[in-house]
């Protein structure tokens, strides 16, 4: 790699550089995602897609290649041994709504999604520099200055740390993780390829909680090439090493499960963890951003990880491309101030549900893995001016639910970079005009920095009346009705800094 500059430097194609940067493109940003590895990562491990991440796929435009690339979580079946017993259901499945259209948590391997997002991002015009490894980086007052091991620099105005849990990027920048071992028993993660005849339906997914040695799972995944399973297995001695290679883990199948030796296919891809819980003690350090497991790790058990990243990537991308536009750099400061508080619930999450699981007891994963709640109401960007909300109304920081209102899906009018401005009947800022018309405030305020599109509806139940500006994230900004309070808001939020 030539010594290059770009606005935005992305270290590590993982799902969050992957999201970060088709977003950046989606909205015209130069930006350059860089990738250590030679090729995207070809593992399954961030399986479960919650409602909340094909939401924000939907609007990213992926959702139709995942659904096609994926399926539902089968049932839970138990073993003992080469006995298949009892079957429950570790999804707590809902009917889909109209202001939740996806109400379950979708399977698809970590490779599969990867590999939809790189397509996606090939498709807006972006690239990953793949077989570029960054070894540090010194920023001053106007940007960032990257090292590669082959001595290439990319100079970039902001510089954001998707380099997953042992991320490069925080060492350089002596960002500590704090946290705790959550089981301190070693896991193997494995992607397994078996024969037709092996004796694990593809219907269900197996658990053998007291074999032999640890605790086996052994997940059906779909393929396009043969029977493929995710395996995860425990080790009750917690010295054992976590041997990945081929052999090592045809043993253990062998040995733990029905599954003869002459039933592995392929041993596709495995790898080594011990479960910890620990986040990265700043988001921020001037221009440069840690994003996804470079600020958060965690337990995979509830199937956060992935989830979370993407929604940081989302959180990060429309106010990195706002602030280039002109936006105040401060807001770039409500990154961290959001998305801490995510990581430190969803940090508790997995670990109460890692050790609820523990030994094999049947939990059932319920509203708190779909990230649906997750929201901003004390957020410094948020504003509520409305009085007297009953319980349960939405709110402005809530995430702004789906609906058909008069002809017009919202998810359809919220997908892509700009801001949505809903009104509702009668209370609707006189300001907001019809579809067709702008928003009466001064255009030129808004001119390069934010679009913002209106739509004036009939009334819709989840929203109640007033007038809803909706960010591009998804989230309800503010919530008023009056065309003053409006503009106040917008004002104050393309104010430029204090100088
Ligand atoms: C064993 C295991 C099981 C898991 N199971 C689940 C699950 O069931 N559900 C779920 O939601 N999540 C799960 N996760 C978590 C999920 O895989 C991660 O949260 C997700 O991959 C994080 O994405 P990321 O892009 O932040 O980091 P990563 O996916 O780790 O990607 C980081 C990328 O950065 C690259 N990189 C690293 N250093 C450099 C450098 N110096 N220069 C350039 N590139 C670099 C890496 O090669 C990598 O491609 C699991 C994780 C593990 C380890």
């Amino acid at each position: 790699m030539t010594d290059v500059r770009t606005d935005v430097l992305i270290v590590g194609a993982g799902p969050t550089g992957l999201v970060l940067a088709a977003d950046l493109a989606r909205r015209g940003v130069p930006a350059l995602l860089v990738e250590r590895a030679q090729e995207l990562f070809p593992g399954s491990r961030g399986k479960g897609l919650q409602p909340r991440t094909q939401e924000v796929f939907h609007d990213l435009g992926v959702l139709d290649a995942i659904r096609a690339a994926g399926t539902e979580y089968p049932k839970m079946r138990v073993w003992e041994g080469a006995e298949p017993g009892q079957e429950w259901d570790m999804v707590k499945r809902s009917e889909p709504t109209d202001q939740v259209p996806y109400a379950n948590v979708w399977l698809i391997p970590q490779a599969a999604t990867q590999r939809v997002l790189y397509d996606r991002l090939r498709e807006l015009g972006g690239e990953v520099r793949f077989g570029a490894a960054l070894a540090g980086l010194e920023q001053d007052g106007s940007g960032v200055t990257a090292r590669f091991e082959d001595g290439s620099t990319v100079r970039a105005a902001y510089l954001v740390a998707a380099d997953g849990g042992r991320s490069t990027v925080r060492r350089a920048l002596g960002i500590g993780m704090t946290g705790e071992t959550v089981d301190p028993k070693p896991m193997l993660v494995a992607d397994v390829r078996v024969t037709a005849d092996a004796p694990v339906p593809d219907t269900h997914w197996h658990v053998w909680p007291k074999a032999p040695g640890g605790g086996v799972a052994f997940c059906p995944l779909p393929s396009d090439k043969g029977r493929l399973f995710q395996l995860a297995a425990q080790f009750t001695d917690e010295s054992a090493g976590t041997d990945t290679s081929a052999e090592a883990v045809v043993g253990l199948l062998a040995a733990r499960t029905p599954l003869a030796p002459e039933h592995i296919d392929e041993v596709v891809w495995a790898s080594g963890f011990r479960a910890r819980a620990a986040m990265a003690d700043r988001f921020r350090s001037d221009r440069v951003f840690l994003a996804g497991d470079a600020a958060h790790v965690h337990s995979p058990a509830g199937g956060q990880g992935l989830n979370t990243s993407v929604q940081d990537a989302y959180n990060l991308s429309w106010k990195l491309a706002a602030v280039l536009s002109g936006a105040p750099a401060r807001l770039l400061d409500t990154y961290e101030e959001e998305r801490m508080p995510v990581a430190a619930d969803i940090l508790g999450i997995s670990t109460r549900i890692h050790r609820a699981g523990r030994d094999g007891a049947p939990v059932q994963r319920g509203e708190e893995v779909q990230q649906l709640g997750i929201g901003y109401r004390d957020a410094a960007l948020t504003r509520e001016t409305r009085e007297g909300l009953a319980d349960g109304a939405l709110r402005a920081g809530d995430r702004a639910p789906d609906g058909h209102v008069g002809g017009i899906r919202l998810f359809d009018a919220f997908r892509g970079p700009h801001w949505t401005l809903l009104t509702f009947d009668a209370a609707a800022p006189e300001a907001a005009g019809g579809p067709e018309s702008g928003t009466g405030l001064d255009a030129g305020t808004f001119d390069g920095i934010l679009e913002l599109r209106t739509l004036r509806l009939p009334g819709c139940a989840a929203y109640g009346s007033g007038a809803f500006l909706v960010r591009p994230d998804g989230y309800v900004a503010w919530a008023g009705e009056s065309a003053e309070g409006l503009r106040a808001y917008l004002t104050g939020l393309l104010t430029a800094d204090p100088a």
